[in-house]
């Protein structure tokens, strides 16, 4: 951290301010230009109260260098962070495809689309139990029995699976279930739910929240982190904007962002990003070539009478015909 003192703050008042810093156990670097005089600040920043620093009179302002992100933060783990989902492994030598419906709808149309989606390629199973609906007229998810059919596909078909915690509740009923817990763009900001979910033993994808900067996104995956659980995926799924041709608008460059940011693995969502189908596989493609680690493509047996985000959902020649033409793109990108 810099501070920076006010023009014409006496060198006694700079002393003061030093000491008080050192006193913490930081060390200080004094630099005097012709006007102003800044302060660097080097240690544990947080042995020290920034607010009551600002607070004094002679202190004009004070500059993070370092994030408040620490666990999630490149910096301090260079090397890009790989973890398992059942058999699959989501990391930097991969490209891991998680597909399936918006919602679990029935026992038999899971089993469907999990073998459908397992002969395409994909390795994990979605498919939402709880849903978080802008409507609350709107079909809101099979709950327990849900995951009970998630349970069952995945005994079927080998597949690991995924579904989304909208509780505290869904968090404990969910970890008996599937594979991986998914954390909704809606909730990406509700810390007690980060927290839980840094507490259960599986891994998690953090949706990016509908209008959140990619800082809040990588401090929210801090507060899973500091929880214990290390094992967190980032997912971009599109970002509220003034454009409405698309339900959301895809922003690929917080993948290249996010690769310099970050050691956690990036998943590209498509569909919640365009709610459109026909846009779905142009940004899988593009996704994969910016880097991505993942995806996360909605697929229906039916998507004209899905209960949710059937206009954005796949078909299963669709999906079949995305993997194929996908694999070029994961050949170039230097993934299995
Ligand atoms: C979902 O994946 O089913 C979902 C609701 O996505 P998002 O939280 O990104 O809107
Ligand atoms: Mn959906």
């Amino acid at each position: 951290m810099i501070i920076v003192m006010k023009p014409g703050t006496s060198p006694t008042a700079i002393t003061e301010i030093e000491e008080k810093i050192t006193a913490k156990g930081l060390s200080v670097h004094r630099s005097e230009g012709a006007v102003l005089t800044i302060i660097g600040v080097v240690g544990d920043k947080s042995r020290l109260d920034i607010d009551a620093i600002l607070s004094l009179p002679q202190v004009e302002k004070t500059v993070p260098i370092t994030e408040s992100y620490k666990l999630s933060n490149q910096k301090f783990h260079v090397n890009p962070s790989e973890f398992t989902v059942k058999n699959t492994v989501i990391g930097p030598n991969t490209l891991s495809v998680m597909a399936g419906p918006c919602a679990v709808e029935s026992e038999e149309q899971l089993i469907l689309i999990a073998k459908n989606v397992k002969a395409a390629g994909a390795t994990i199973l979605r498919g939402g139990a709880f849903k978080p609906r802008t409507s609350p007229y709107s079909f809101q998810g099979l709950e327990k029995e849900g995951l009970a059919y998630l349970k069952t596909a995945s005994a079927e078909t080998g597949l690991a699976t995924i579904c989304e915690v909208t509780s505290s509740y869904a968090v404990d009923l969910a970890v008996d279930y599937v594979d991986m817990l998914q954390i909704g763009a809606r909730n990406m900001q509700n810390f007690e739910l980060l927290k839980e979910v840094g507490k259960a033993k599986l891994p998690v994808l953090l949706k990016r929240g509908l209008a959140a900067t990619i800082d809040e996104w990588l401090n929210a995956a801090e507060y899973i982190m500091s929880e214990g659980n290390l094992n967190v995926a980032l997912c971009e799924r599109g970002i509220r904007t003034y454009e409405t041709a698309t339900r959301n608008t895809l922003d690929l460059g917080a993948v290249c962002v996010l690769k310099e940011k970050t050691h956690l693995p990036v998943i590209v969502d498509p569909s919640h990003a365009t709610g459109v189908r026909g846009y779905v596989a142009p940004l899988a493609k593009a996704a994969v070539a910016c880097g991505a680690d993942g995806l996360m493509i909605e697929v229906h047996n039916d998507p004209v009478n899905a209960l949710s985000d059937g206009p954005q959902s796949l078909d299963f020649a669709q999906f079949e015909t995305l993997m194929t033409d996908l694999k070029p793109y994961v050949g170039l990108s230097g993934r299995k």
